[in-house]
C-alpha cells in the first residue's frame, strides 16, 4: 500500500546538541570541511544514505545515538568550536566591508541575484548543469567576501531528473519528489506567523501563488519560490514542478514567477527582515528578464511614466548572457506573451505594446537566438533581448564569449560596429573551497616535493577508481545484471593508469562522442601495452533531446564491449557529488566543444584546482588562459570545415588522438628524467596548474570583477537616477531620437598633409545638429590603422570641440587634433553620437550619424 501523505517526525535534540541545528541549516557546512566532518560524525551511515543532507540526518538519527553524543565531551567541544567559527564567519567584517569603507560607501548596500537554477550542494538538487553550479559558486564567493547578495530562484519539487540507463544503454529519467522539510529550507513568515506569499494574476481570472522558502548560504540568503501550495489550482501548483520541463507556456509561467514573483519576494523579504533594499539587480541569464518590467510597474505606482521608469530600472540592472547556442535562449511567441500581460493579466498598468517591444527581436540577419526574423513574420519575444534592453550593463562569461555575443546581438545597435555593442565580459570562476579535494588543500598548505605531489595525484586517482567501480556496479545492477555476473567490475580501472575525464551535459555542440570517431584508434589508446589510457565519461541529455540520448547510447555500447570495458566507463547521473570525485581523481580533463559555442566552461577550472591538466579545444576560458604548462590545445578546423560538420569532426578527432598518442601519454609515462621513477615534466605541469592557473580560475576573482566593474557603477547609476533625473534622461532620449534625422556630418576639412610619425592632423568638421545644441552630442573622430578595404582596426576615439556658434545654415564647427603615433596606413572618420552624463555607453541609445564615405 502507498501512503497518501508523508511528513517527517522531527526529533527534539537534547539541549547540548541544539547548536547542530544551526550548523545544519546554514549551507556553509558544504564548503567548510571541519563542519562537514563534524556533521558526518553524528551518524556516518545515515550521512551517506541520506544523501549528505544534515537536516535529514538530524531527522533520522536515533535517540540512543543522540544521548551518547550529548554525553561525549570531545564531540561537544568540537561542536562548540564549529558554532563559534560559523558565528564569526557570519558577523565579522570581510573584504567587501573593508573595500566599501575605503571607497566611502560606494558599493551597493544590497544586490539581488536572480537565477533559474542554483547548484549549492548535492543535497539540494536544484540545478541541471554549469549555469546553476556557477550561480551556487557566485553566492558562496559572495558570502566569503562579505558581499550583500540576496539570491532569488525557484524551488522545483522534482528538481532536475535523475538519470539511469536501460539494459541497452538508453537514458531513463526519474523524478524523485523532494520534501522541503527534509532540506535546509525555512519558510519566510509574515509578522503574524503565516507564510509569506507572492501572487501573480493569470489570464481568465486565475491567480498563481507561491510561498517563499529561505536557504542560508553562509552570509547570503537565497529565496526560492514554490507554487506547490493549497490555494493554487492543479495547473498553477505544477508551475514549479521541474527544472526545464514542460512546454512553452509552462516555461513562460516559470519565468514570470522568477522575475515578477522573485521581485515581490525580495520586497517581502526586506520588509519582513529589515534587510537593505537592493540597489543592483543581476540576471544570471535571461530567464528572470521580467524583473525589469515588474520594476517599471513599481515605479509607475509612484507616478513615473514608462520611459523614465525604464531608464531608472536599467541603471541598476545587470544582464549576463551565458550561451551563443540558440536553443539555450528562451523565445516565446509574441501572442503567448501578450495573453499573459496587460488587461486581465500581469503588469496590466504597463502599455502592452511597449512591454512587447522590449523583447522583440530586431529584423535582419544579425538577429540573435536562431533563424533571423524576416519582414512580415511575427518576431518572437526573446528573453536575452529583453535582458539586453532592460539592463544598462551586460556581459558575456569569457573574453571570447564577450566577442561572440557582441557579434551575435549586434543587430540591437544598428549603425555601430559589432565590437561596439555594449556587452563586456567577466570570465567565470569556481569556488575553490567547494571544488578542491581535502587532500589537495592539505598539501597545498605546505611546500610540496615531487614525491608528495605524485603521491597526492595517485591517491586521488585511486579514490576515483573505487568510486568508479562502485558507481558502475550500481549502474549494472540497475540495468538488470546479477551480482554474480559482475566480478569483472573489480578489475575496472587501474590506479596507475593515465585517467581522462569527460563529463558535462550532452547538447550536441559539446560532442560527447567525438572520441568515438575512429573506434579502432581509440581502442588502441585504451589497450596500449605500455601506455594505456582509461576514460571516465558522464553526462545527462535533456529529457526532450533524443539526439543527445542516442549519443549516450553510442558511448555506452562502446564501453559495454568486454574488450575495453575495464578501460572506459559511462557513469550515469552526473551531478555535483560525482563531479567532485572526477575533478580530483582525473589526470586530464577533456573538452572538445564546437568552437566558439562553449561560452566559458567551468569543469576544467574545477579540475585544475586539483592539479588535473586540461586537454581542450581553445574555447571559452581555455582560449584565454591556455599555456603549454597547463595542458594541451586541441587544434580546431573552425574556418576550414565550418560548412562540413562531419569533416570538421574527423579533423578535430584525428588531432585529439594524435595529441594523446604522441604527447599526453608519453609525458605521463616518462619516468626516466629525474631518476626517482617520477614523470618530471608532468609534475612540472601539475605544479604550474596549481600555482599559476588555480589562482586565476577562482570565483572570488570573478566576484571582485563583478563588484568593481559592474555592481559598483550600477549602484552609482542607480543612486544618481532619481525620479527627476530619470525623467530628464527619458526626455533627452526622446528629444534626440526625434531630432536625429536632422543630424549629419556635412563636411570634413582635411588638415595639414602629409603627416609624419609623432606629428598630428588637425581636423575641422561641420555638422548639422537638427534642433540639438552641441552639448547634447559628442562629435568624435574615430582613428586607427586601416586595412585594404579601409576598415579601421582597433579604433581610437578622439572627441572634437565645438568652436564658435552656428553658421547661417545652422551648422556647427568642431575641431580637434589627431596624434599620429604609429607608422603605416592610417585612417579616420567622423561621427556624431548623443551625449549625456547618465548614459553608460556610447551605443546605448542606438543613435549615430557618421560621415558619408567618399565617392
Ligand atoms: C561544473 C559543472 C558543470 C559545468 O561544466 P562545463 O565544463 O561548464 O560543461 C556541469 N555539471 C556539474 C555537476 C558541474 O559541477
Amino acid at each position: 500500500m502507498k501512503a497518501i501523505r508523508r511528513f517527517s517526525v522531527r526529533p527534539v535534540l537534547p539541549e547540548p546538541l541544539r547548536p547542530l541545528q544551526e550548523l545544519a541549516r546554514n549551507l556553509r557546512w558544504s564548503w567548510h570541511p571541519e563542519t562537514r566532518d563534524l556533521l558526518r560524525s553524528v551518524d556516518p551511515d545515515g550521512w551517506t544514505s541520506g544523501g549528505e543532507d544534515p537536516v535529514r540526518l538530524l531527522g533520522t538519527v536515533t535517540a540512543g545515538r543522540l544521548a551518547a553524543l550529548a554525553a561525549d565531551r570531545g564531540f561537544l567541544r568540537r561542536l562548540g568550536v564549529a558554532v563559534e567559527d560559523l558565528r564569526d564567519y557570519l558577523t565579522e567584517p570581510r573584504w567587501y566591508q573593508q573595500t566599501d569603507a575605503r571607497a566611502g560607501g560606494e558599493l551597493p548596500r544590497a544586490i539581488a541575484y536572480f537565477s533559474p537554477e542554483f547548484g549549492i550542494t548535492p543535497a539540494l538538487p536544484q540545478y541541471s548543469g554549469g549555469l546553476g553550479i556557477l550561480a551556487g559558486d557566485h553566492l558562496k564567493a559572495a558570502s566569503d567576501l562579505g558581499a550583500p547578495l540576496i539570491g532569488v530562484g525557484l524551488l522545483y519539487r522534482h528538481g532536475y531528473f535523475r538519470q539511469s540507463l536501460s539494459p541497452d544503454g538508453w537514458q531513463q529519467e526519474h523524478y524523485p519528489v523532494i520534501d522541503p522539510h527534509e532540506l535546509p529550507l525555512t519558510p519566510l513568515l509574515e509578522a503574524d506567523g503565516s507564510r509569506a506569499r507572492v501572487s501573480l494574476a493569470l489570464p481568465g481570472g486565475r491567480t498563481l501563488t507561491a510561498q517563499i522558502w529561505q536557504v542560508q548560504v553562509g552570509r547570503v540568503p537565497l529565496l526560492l519560490l514554490d507554487s506547490s501550495v493549497a490555494e493554487n489550482g492543479p495547473a498553477e501548483r505544477d508551475v514549479t514542478d521541474r527544472l526545464y520541463g514542460g512546454g512553452s507556456e509552462h516555461r513562460l509561467l516559470q519565468e514570470m514567477l522568477l522575475g515578477i514573483g522573485g521581485m515581490r519576494a525580495v520586497r517581502a523579504f526586506c520588509r519582513l527582515t529589515g534587510h537593505a533594499e537592493p540597489e543592483v539587480f543581476h540576471m544570471n541569464e535571461g530567464h528572470a528578464g521580467f524583473l525589469g518590467p515588474e520594476r517599471v510597474r513599481e515605479l509607475g505606482e509612484l507616478g513615473i511614466g514608462f520611459d523614465a521608469a525604464l531608464r531608472a530600472v536599467r541603471a541598476g540592472t545587470i544582464f549576463t548572457t551565458h550561451t551563443p547556442v540558440p536553443a539555450g535562449i528562451d523565445r516565446f511567441a509574441e501572442d503567448l506573451v501578450a495573453r499573459h500581460f496587460g488587461e486581465g493579466g500581469e503588469l496590466a498598468s504597463l502599455d502592452l505594446q511597449a512591454l512587447l517591444g522590449l523583447g522583440r527581436e530586431p529584423l535582419g540577419a544579425a538577429a540573435p537566438g536562431g533563424q533571423p526574423v524576416r519582414e512580415g513574420e511575427p518576431a518572437p519575444f526573446n528573453m536575452a533581448v529583453l535582458g539586453l534592453r532592460t539592463a544598462q550593463r551586460c556581459n558575456g562569461v569569457s573574453t571570447l564569449h564577450g566577442h561572440v555575443s557582441r557579434g551575435m546581438f549586434a543587430g540591437l545597435w544598428p549603425g555601430f560596429d559589432a565590437e561596439e555593442a555594449p556587452i563586456g565580459s567577466v570570465t567565470n570562476g569556481v569556488h575553490a573551497p567547494t571544488w578542491t579535494a581535502d587532500a589537495t588543500r592539505r598539501l597545498a598548505e605546505g611546500s610540496r616535493s615531487d614525491t608528495e605531489l605524485w603521491e597526492l595525484r595517485r591517491s586521488l586517482r585511486e579514490q576515483l577508481v573505487h568510486d568508479v567501480r562502485a558507481r558502475l556496479r550500481a549502474s549494472w545492477r540497475q540495468r538488470g545484471a546479477g551480482q554474480a555476473e559482475l566480478g569483472w567490475v573489480d578489475e575496472v580501472f587501474d590506479p596507475d593508469v593515465l585517467t581522462l575525464g569527460f563529463a558535462r551535459r550532452v547538447p550536441s555542440y559539446k560532442r560527447l562522442t567525438l572520441m568515438l570517431q575512429d573506434p579502432d584508434r581509440l581502442k588502441a589508446l585504451l589497450l596500449h601495452p605500455e601506455r594505456p589510457v582509461q576514460i571516465v565519461v558522464a553526462g545527462k541529455a535533456h529529457p526532450a533531446d533524443d539526439g543527445g540520448k542516442r549519443l549516450i547510447q553510442e558511448l555506452v555500447r562502446f564501453a559495454d564491449d568486454p574488450a575495453v570495458r575495464h578501460r572506459i566507463v559511462f557513469l550515469p547521473d552526473y551531478g555535483m557529488g560525482m563531479a567532485r570525485s572526477l575533478y580530483a581523481g582525473c589526470d586530464v580533463w577533456l573538452n572538445n566543444p564546437l568552437r566558439p559555442l562553449e561560452a566559458c566552461g567551468t569543469s576544467g577550472m574545477k579540475a585544475a584546482l586539483n592539479g588535473c591538466l586540461n586537454l581542450s579545444v581553445r574555447d571559452g576560458w581555455w582560449d584565454e588562459w591556455f599555456d603549454p604548462d597547463f595542458g594541451w590545445e586541441i587544434p580546431t578546423a573552425d574556418g576550414v570545415a565550418a560548412a562540413e560538420p562531419e569533416r570538421r569532426d574527423a579533423i578535430e578527432a584525428a588531432a585529439l588522438y594524435t595529441l594523446l598518442e604522441q604527447q599526453v601519454a608519453p609525458c605521463f609515462y616518462d619516468r626516466g628524467v629525474n631518476g626517482a621513477g617520477l614523470p618530471g615534466r608532468w609534475l612540472e605541469m601539475v605544479r604550474a596548474t596549481l600555482d599559476r592557473l588555480a589562482p586565476r580560475v577562482l570565483a572570488e576573482r570573478m566576484l571582485r570583477e563583478y563588484i568593481t566593474g559592474y555592481y559598483a557603477p550600477a549602484a552609482a547609476a542607480h543612486r544618481a537616477m532619481t525620479a527627476e533625473a530619470a525623467g530628464e534622461l527619458a526626455a533627452f532620449a526622446e528629444r534626440v531620437t526625434h531630432e536625429w534625422p536632422g543630424v549629419a556630418v556635412e563636411h570634413v576639412e582635411p588638415g595639414n598633409e602629409p603627416p609624419t610619425l609623432g606629428g598630428s592632423v588637425s581636423l575641422r568638421v561641420r555638422v548639422a545638429l537638427g534642433g540639438l545644441e552641441p552639448s547634447a552630442v559628442e562629435v568624435q573622430a574615430v582613428t586607427g590603422r586601416v586595412d585594404g578595404d579601409d576598415t579601421l582596426a582597433e579604433p581610437g576615439y578622439v572627441p572634437l570641440k565645438a568652436t564658435g556658434g552656428p553658421d547661417l545654415a545652422g551648422r556647427w564647427t568642431f575641431e580637434g587634433e589627431l596624434t599620429l603615433n604609429r607608422p603605416g596606413p592610417f585612417g579616420y572618420t567622423v561621427r556624431v553620437l548623443p551625449a549625456h552624463p547618465l548614459l553608460a555607453h556610447r551605443a546605448e541609445l542606438g543613435l549615430v550619424a557618421a560621415a558619408a564615405p567618399p565617392g
